[in-house]
C-alpha cells in the first residue's frame, strides 16, 4: 500500500482565501480591517523569519498588522506594560508573543497578561480551560490545523483510536482534547510511555509531535492509519544546509499508512493559516459581526 499525501499546504491556501473573503466583507461592514500585533523580543533568526512570515499572511488576508520589537535585554515589566498597551487598544484583535523568550521574562506570566479574548495563540490558561471544557475560546494555531487536516481526511473521527505521541501543552495536550471533543478514543503516549510501538499500533490516527527525527516506523502502524506528523526537525546531512523531516519515517510509514502528511508542506503551513483564522474570528466576536461559512 502506498499511502497518500495530506497536501497541507493547499489546505492552508484554501483556508486562507476563505478568511481573505470574510475579511474583505468585515471591512465593508465595520469600516476597519482586523489586527494582529506581533511582538518579537531579541534576534533570535528562526523567531525573526517566523515573525516576518506571520506578518505577512495577516497582510495578504487584508488585516492589519502591528509588529513590535524589543531589545533582547527588555525587562520583563516593558513587555507587560507593551502587552496591557495592546490588551486595551481597540484596533487590536489579536496579541501573539513569540516564543522563546530571553531568560529574564518570565513567559507564563507575559502569556497569562494577555486579554484571553485576543490570544488568539490560544496559550493563555484561560482559553487551555475553555478548551478542556468545550467552551469556545482559542484553540492553539498548530492543534488547531491538526484537527481541520484530519477532518478532511477522515471526515466523523467518532469512535476512532487516536494515539497522540508527546504531551506539551501547545501541542499534544490540546490535540488530545480537541480528538475527545470529536468523540474519538484518545490515548496520549509520552517518554515515559511503555512498548510505544504497540501502543501505536492500536491506532487508525496517529499524531506525532515528539521532536525526534523520523523515530516513529512503518511497522508501528496499523495499515491504512492516518499519520499527522507535527514534527519539525533539522538534520545535518553534510552538504552544508540541513533537511527537514518530521517525528515520523516519510519512506517506511508511507508504506503502511493509508494517509500522510509531508514534512515540510504538511502541518506547518496550517498553522499559520489558523492564526490568521482565529485573528479574524476575534475580530468578528469583538464587533458582533457574523461570519458566513464556518471557517
Ligand atoms: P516538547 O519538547 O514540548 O514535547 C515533546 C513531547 O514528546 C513530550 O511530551 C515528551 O514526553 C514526548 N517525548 C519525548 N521523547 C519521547 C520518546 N522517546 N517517546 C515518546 N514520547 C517522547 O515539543 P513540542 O513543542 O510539543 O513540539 C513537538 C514537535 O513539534 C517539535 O519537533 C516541534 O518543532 C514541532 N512543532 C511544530 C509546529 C508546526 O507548526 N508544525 C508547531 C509546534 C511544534
Amino acid at each position: 500500500m502506498t499511502a497518500s499525501t495530506i497536501d497541507g499546504k493547499a489546505a492552508a491556501l484554501a483556508l486562507r482565501e476563505q478568511v481573505r473573503d470574510e475579511v474583505l466583507r468585515f471591512r465593508d461592514t465595520t469600516g476597519r480591517a482586523p489586527g494582529l500585533a506581533v511582538v518579537l523580543v531579541g534576534e533570535d533568526p528562526a523567531s525573526a523569519i517566523y515573525v516576518r512570515s506571520k506578518g505577512k499572511a495577516t497582510r495578504e488576508a487584508g488585516m492589519e498588522s502591528f509588529e513590535h520589537k524589543l531589545p533582547a535585554d527588555a525587562a520583563e515589566d516593558e513587555l507587560l506594560a507593551l502587552v496591557d498597551r495592546l490588551s486595551a487598544d481597540p484596533t487590536v484583535d489579536g496579541i501573539l508573543v513569540q516564543l522563546p523568550l530571553p531568560p529574564q521574562i518570565d513567559a507564563s506570566k507575559v502569556i497569562t497578561r494577555i486579554d484571553p479574548d485576543k490570544d488568539v495563540d490560544g496559550f493563555n490558561p484561560v482559553n487551555a480551560g475553555r478548551v478542556a471544557i468545550g467552551l469556545p475560546g482559542f484553540v492553539p494555531c498548530t492543534p488547531l490545523g491538526c484537527l481541520k487536516l484530519l477532518k478532511a481526511e477522515r471526515g466523523r473521527l467518532t469512535g476512532l483510536d487516536a494515539v497522540i505521541i508527546g504531551r506539551s501543552n501547545i501541542v499534544g495536550k490540546p490535540i488530545a482534547l480537541l480528538l475527545l471533543g470529536e468523540s474519538a478514543t484518545v490515548t496520549v503516549a509520552h517518554s515515559r510511555t511503555r512498548d510505544l510501538p504497540e501502543v501505536v499500533r492500536r491506532a487508525d490516527i496517529v499524531i506525532a509531535a515528539v521532536g525526534r527525527p523520523e523515530m516513529v516506523k512503518g511497522d508501528w502502524l496499523k495499515p491504512g492509519a492516518t499519520v499527522i506528523d507535527v514534527g519539525i526537525n533539522r538534520i545535518d546531512v553534510g552538504e552544508g544546509t540541513p533537511r527537514l523531516v518530521g517525528d515520523v519515517d516519510f519512506a517506511s510509514a508511507s508504506e503502511i499508512a493509508g494517509a500522510i502528511t509531508p514534512v515540510p508542506g504538511g502541518v506547518g503551513p496550517m498553522t499559520i493559516a489558523c492564526l490568521i483564522r482565529n485573528t479574524l474570528v476575534s475580530a468578528a466576536r469583538r464587533e458582533g459581526f457574523e461570519l458566513e461559512t464556518s471557517l
